[in-house]
């Protein structure tokens, strides 16, 4: 926290003082701890994921559906012990997982909280995330984290600098990619089929971009067996934020785009997740506070 370099912004600021690109002090904000449905089925099963949404983001992508909270700063500060009770809050309720949305920059007082409960947290927590993620934050996370969920979004660095000021993406993700496949091994599942440990990569498809995004799963397919992790492919893509500075992503994106992306995947041979078209509107963004309300 003295001198920052959680993700690959490496901005070195003292986070004890001030703050860095992700806009977060030492002291950790959420905007939303609830269960959520809305994950892949074999996450949320049928009482839904313990979501955790941190406030702040170390990538901060234009279109972001969560800008409020990213970008907006949204939420509210909680201790090491707050945090760790809100874990158990949730796993009384029912969740299958904890599942910590936009964690990077807090990674440190997870880990806290975790070891604060030890073996009283029996559901798997799950790290979900942009994928702009450093091996060495990654393996700071030990045996603690079973289950990765980071997205892969773009495979051309021109767009990932226009749209996340990040021209290092694609190579940065892949080798974060590599490393949570190292730490949670294959994917394994319960009884039930609800997932205990393993990769997803997501991929959201965007308006005007499916050559990317076919590119970008071939890459996938060259770097990785195909047992080794799930893909999800997502069509949620709604023009929000900033989106619409962006004359390529002022509107959604079409059944065409989402279908032929859909259809390299399974050419490929990976296994996985398709979403409903349906999933496209902002009805889907869930409610933040600035309060603790739970
Ligand atoms: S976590 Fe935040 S302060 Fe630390 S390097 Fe990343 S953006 Fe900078």
């Amino acid at each position: 926290m003295k001198h920052c370099t959680l993700c690959p912004r490496k901005c070195g600021v003292d986070r004890t003082l001030g703050k860095g690109f992700c806009a977060q002090s030492d002291r950790v904000r959420i905007a939303r701890a609830d269960l959520h449905m809305w994950e892949e089925p074999c996450l949320g099963g049928e009482n839904g994921s313990g979501t955790v949404f941190f406030s702040g983001c170390s990538l901060k992508c234009c279109y972001c559906q969560n800008y409020e909270i990213s970008a907006g700063n949204k939420g509210f500060e909680l201790s090491i012990r707050e945090l760790a009770d809100t874990f158990l809050y949730l796993q009384k309720k029912g969740a299958q997982n904890i599942d910590l949305v936009s964690p990077t920059h807090f990674v440190p007082q997870i880990c806290d909280a975790l070891d604060l409960l030890g073996s009283e947290l029996s559901i798997p927590v799950v790290y979900n995330s942009s994928g702009y993620e450093c091996v060495q934050t990654l393996r700071m996370l030990g045996d603690r984290v079973k289950i990765f969920l980071p997205d892969l979004k773009y495979f051309d660095s021109s767009i990932s600098q226009e749209y996340s000021a990040a021209a290092d993406y694609f190579p940065t993700a892949i080798k974060a990619i590599r490393e949570m496949v190292n730490i949670a091994g294959k994917p394994t599942f319960d009884q039930r089929g609800i997932m205990q440990s393993g990769v997803i990569v997501r991929h959201l498809v965007l308006p005007n971009h499916r050559h990317d995004s076919i590119r970008l799963v071939r890459e996938l397919a060259g770097e990785f067996d195909k047992d080794e992790l799930l893909v999800s492919i997502m069509s949620q893509f709604t023009p929000v934020y900033k989106a619409f500075e962006h004359k390529k992503l002022s509107r959604r994106t079409s059944t065409f785009e989402y279908k032929s992306v859909v259809d390299e995947v399974a050419a490929l041979g990976f296994d996985g997740f398709f979403q409903k078209r349906d999933s496209a509107s902002e009805d889907f963004i869930p409610e933040f506070f600035d309060t603790k309300y739970y």
